[in-house]
């Protein structure tokens, strides 16, 4: 297993172990403890956490703008640096270039019709709408998959239904009927 790709779980214990973020844009807010903020799958939860990390020991005050992607890339927004602060997010941002979205392997940038999506071999189907038993079905890469949804499992190649709103495996992609 690669560095890159977090669960949910571990990711939040990490947020949690660091006393959380601070939100940037509102003084006096809670905490930020809720993997949810970070607008990118799992595949670059790792490459947030390491980046954390080093910030945090260049003296960062946590104080955070907005984490997403855009583009096939990851962005890392915030106000005050610390010196030397911004060359790790620049390398944080370039890494997640070749970096699987979903899974955190070594991947490419793939352009279908104007939608940038970053994804190693395994998940380039995700690009494009799969088939399944002569069905098919539109992937939703960055929906959160709840209960009573259609998943792609990308490795068994099938479509699941999900039934549990706690602790899904986010390894599945949300899918729908095309
Ligand atoms: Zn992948």
């Amino acid at each position: 297993m690669n560095q890159n790709y977090k669960t949910d779980n571990e990711f939040e214990e990490f947020l949690e172990s660091i006393g959380g973020l601070q939100n940037g844009n509102k003084v006096g807010d809670k905490p930020i403890l809720s993997r949810d903020y970070f607008s990118v799958n799992n595949g670059w939860l790792g490459i947030i956490q390491s980046l954390i990390e080093v910030l945090i020991k260049l003296g960062w005050n946590k104080k955070i703008i907005q984490v997403k992607e855009k583009f096939g890339g990851l962005r890392f927004y915030v106000n005050n640096l610390p010196d030397n602060a911004i060359f790790f997010i620049t390398e944080s941002e370039k890494k997640s270039y070749n970096t699987c979205e979903v899974c955190g392997e070594l991947a490419e940038q793939h352009k279908i019709k104007g939608w940038i999506n970053t994804l190693c071999e395994n998940h380039s189907v995700l690009n494009d709408v799969v088939e399944v038993e002569g069905e098919r079905y539109a992937p939703l890469l960055f929906s959160k998959i709840k209960n009573g949804d259609l998943y792609y499992d990308t490795f068994n190649h099938k479509i699941k239904k999900c039934d549990t709103d706690v602790g899904f495996n986010s390894w599945f992609v949300k899918v729908i009927k095309y």
